[in-house]
């Protein structure tokens, strides 16, 4: 069998002249020497790698806790899908692929132990210290938090980077960031790199979502049926090969399900771009709309997935009962360092005191909410076990 060439090999694209450069970048916040031998983005990327955030990914999860089963999807191998994708998407429109990269392996690193009922807690526990968002937590860490360099706080990314970090981000917080959350006042467009990857993450999540909730029995392909996205593709898959055991069944879907999407985003994307015909990363930063897009059609199953993995996954009673318990765990942990810094290993409290002087009770929170919202899974049960169980005497 010969192997075919594709029409056009992504590999021979060019970079579009809309696409973020070394040459077009706007920067880091502190100026550095050029890398000799990478791209600024590259360099992002492997500091991001590095960095202890990335590493602690391994730890954290999004829908399953760390020690419920070895197979499930971790922040750590989430984001990794996530680079794949947006490395293959980027390539396909001529994108930065080394930016795309770099957002995609640190879109993460601002999140709580405990997936989403741990970031709701921790920004109710916020409320009156100015809150908690995961994004906005994201950048902190490469801006502030990773404590590596002899010249600066943080990674000192460039603002690409960074740009494609910071999802979302409520008004007010936006005021507070300069150049960063400009877009969020002008209500403009992040680069095509920072778009991309966002849509990469949720097909990322939305599919894998559905291969840990089936292996987990949480949820049934049954159930899934009624989604049209599995739907067809099951169709599919049973008609080609009848006989095919159950697991490769769903991993026959799944893998269809992200080339579906994919396949789409790239070409409802190509077709918004033909439209619009931008010159300058500048011009699709003005845009007031995003040119990443699925088309209409896959919006609506994209959207219909969602919801059926929310009100059956999300809200399936098990994953209710163990946010249940995490969110006690960040609820109790916040109050007690609240109320003695003493608790927090010596850093977080010489920490917490430099900033309560600073900025009063507030400030004292806020380092409060960066040493939880570090934890791994397992840390903030171990640490909720060694602060409240009077048999753990260590
Ligand atoms: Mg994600």
């Amino acid at each position: 069998m010969r192997w075919q060439m594709s029409e056009t090999p992504a590999r021979m694209m060019m970079p579009a002249s809309y696409a973020a450069s070394d040459a077009n970048s706007r920067g880091r916040r502190f100026k550095e020497e050029p890398p000799k031998h990478r791209s600024e983005f590259q360099r992002d990327r492997d500091r991001i790698i590095h960095s202890t955030a990335f590493r602690r990914l391994e730890y954290k999860t999004q829908v399953f806790v760390n020690h419920e089963g070895d197979l499930f999807r971790t922040r750590l191998t989430h984001s990794i899908e996530v680079a794949q994708m947006s490395r293959t998407i980027a390539r396909a429109l001529g994108l930065n692929e080394d930016l795309s990269e770099a957002i995609a392996l640190a879109h993460d690193l601002g999140h709580t132990p405990f997936g989403h009922t741990g970031q709701d807690m921790l920004n109710a526990c916020m409320q009156d210290y100015g809150g908690f968002e995961h994004n906005l937590q994201s950048l902190r860490v490469v801006d502030k938090l990773e404590e590596k360099y002899a010249q600066f706080d943080g990674l000192n990314l460039t603002f690409e980077t960074r740009e494609g970090i910071l999802k979302h981000c409520a008004l007010k917080n936006a005021k507070a960031l300069g150049d960063i959350g400009q877009r969020f006042i002008d209500k403009t467009q992040p680069g095509l790199e920072a778009q991309m990857v966002n849509l990469a993450d949720a097909i990322a999540y939305n599919s894998h979502d559905v291969d840990d909730g089936l292996r987990a029995g949480l949820i049934s392909i049954e159930q899934l049926r009624e989604v049209e996205l599995f739907k067809s593709l099951y169709a599919d898959v049973v008609k080609d090969y009848p006989e095919l055991a159950k697991k490769r069944v769903i991993y026959e879907i799944v893998r269809r399900m992200i080339d579906a999407q994919i396949k789409d985003l790239i070409a409802a994307s190509q077709k918004n771009l033909q439209q619009i015909a931008p010159q300058t990363i500048d011009n699709i930063r003005q845009q007031g709309e995003h040119i990443m897009s699925f088309s209409e059609d896959m919006w609506k199953q994209h959207l219909d997935l969602k919801r059926f993995l929310r009100e059956n996954l999300y809200r399936h009673y098990r994953v209710i009962r163990m946010s249940h318990k995490a969110g006690k765990v960040i609820r109790e942990l916040f109050d007690v360092f609240m109320q003695d810094i003493r608790l927090m290993p010596p850093a977080y409290r010489e920490k917490a005191r430099q900033a309560e002087n600073k900025y009063a009770e507030a400030g004292r929170a806020r380092i409060v909410a960066d040493y939880i919202a570090g934890m791994t899974d397992r840390y903030a049960i171990k640490e909720y076990g060694r602060i409240f169980n009077p048999l753990e005497l260590t």
